[in-house]
């Protein structure tokens, strides 16, 4: 049984913490298989084929694979898939806009999200936005998967499979690339972040929402939001953790003026220690959280920026 692990690359290396745990996802299933598509692509290669139990990295070099567009890298799967019983992928933008296609291409189902791997064809996923969990047995020919990857522990470096090097297939040309505008942060990744440092509708206004990214500087932490609070303008759409935001799952998550919607415990309740401040003792969040701290916002995220010492 062979695997194919579609790698997800940010400026030419591969995004490894994101690969690699759906790496540990991917390996009970078979032999894995890692592609890069790229029109270069030679570092993020080396990086995979240095990942602990994959047995090769295919480097699939065309111009039309240069900018992570979804219909190339979709047409060059298709033309890969029959040799393998699983294509996988981390569940990131980046995946979820070319697995479905690769899908749909083979005329088979997506499994999105699966969060444990029972064997070959049973696998667990969340539904329902985590409120229950759905072990689906697919009897597809090839099974096409995207991978929470918060629900698996990165695999280590020290592998040393070997590389090789594809010619892409032609472009279907249904997609060009116009420009790729980034966000340029010094601040972590929120999906990768230790720490997270989220603020909700009760910070009141946008100006008042620099508490969080003030504290959230002082502990080196990401900072994500609530809906209402994205919703309103505090903070943007990309710090949005939830249901329709982001997953994450970081060893802290402060949430500040947040009451704890299972739209939005959906997206953070794995993490390993939650702190939450609110001022209504009955919010929902402190159902979840290791920490409460019944308390006005103002008065307490002051204080605690202050009390972290200084940047
Ligand atoms: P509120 O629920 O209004 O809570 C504000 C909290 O701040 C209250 O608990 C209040 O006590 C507290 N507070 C107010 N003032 C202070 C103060 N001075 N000091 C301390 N505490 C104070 N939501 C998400 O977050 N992420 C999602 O991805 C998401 N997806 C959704 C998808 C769907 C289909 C739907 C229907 C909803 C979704 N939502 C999502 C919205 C969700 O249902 C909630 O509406 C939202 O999470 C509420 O945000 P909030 O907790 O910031 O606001």
């Amino acid at each position: 049984m062979s695997v194919l692990l579609l790698a997800e690359l940010s400026q030419g290396h591969l995004a490894t913490d994101a690969v690699s745990k759906a790496l540990s996802a991917a390996l009970p299933l078979g032999d894995v298989h890692i592609l890069i598509a790229s029109d270069d692509g030679q570092d993020a290669a080396a990086e995979a084929a240095s990942l602990q139990g994959v047995s090769k990295v295919i480097l699939a070099q065309h111009d039309s694979l240069a900018h992570g567009l979804a219909e190339p890298i979709a047409a060059l799967i298709f033309s890969l898939a029959g040799s393998y019983q699983h294509i996988i992928a981390p569940s990131t933008a980046f995946s979820k806009n070319i697995l479905p296609r690769v899908a749909a291409l083979l005329d088979v189902m997506v499994l999105s999200d699966i969060i444990a791997v029972h064997d070959v064809d049973t696998f667990d996923r969340p539904i329902f936005a985590g409120n229950a969990i759905q072990t689906v047995i697919s009897s597809d020919l090839v099974k096409v998967l995207t991978v929470r990857t918060t629900a698996f522990k990165a695999v280590e470096k020290g592998g040393k499979a070997s590389i090789e090097m594809i010619v892409g297939v032609p472009d279907p040309e249904l997609s060009s690339w116009l420009e790729d505008i980034e966000v340029v942060s010094e601040r972590p990744d929120l999906i990768s972040a230790k720490i997270v440092v989220s603020g909700g509708r009760g910070m009141g206004s946008k100006e008042n929402f620099d508490a969080i990214i003030q504290l959230a500087d002082k502990m080196g932490a990401a900072v994500g939001a609530s809906r209402a609070a994205v919703d309103l303008g505090y903070a943007p759409n990309d710090w949005q953790v939830g249901q329709t935001g982001k997953v994450v799952a970081p060893d802290l998550y402060l949430a500040v003026g947040i009451s704890g919607a299972i739209q939005h415990l959906a997206g953070m309740k794995d993490s390993k220690i939650i702190v939450a401040i609110n001022k209504d003792e009955d919010a929902p969040i402190f159902k979840v959280a290791d920490y409460a701290l019944v308390g006005d916002l103002f008065s307490v995220v002051p204080e605690l920026t202050e009390k972290m010492g200084t940047e």
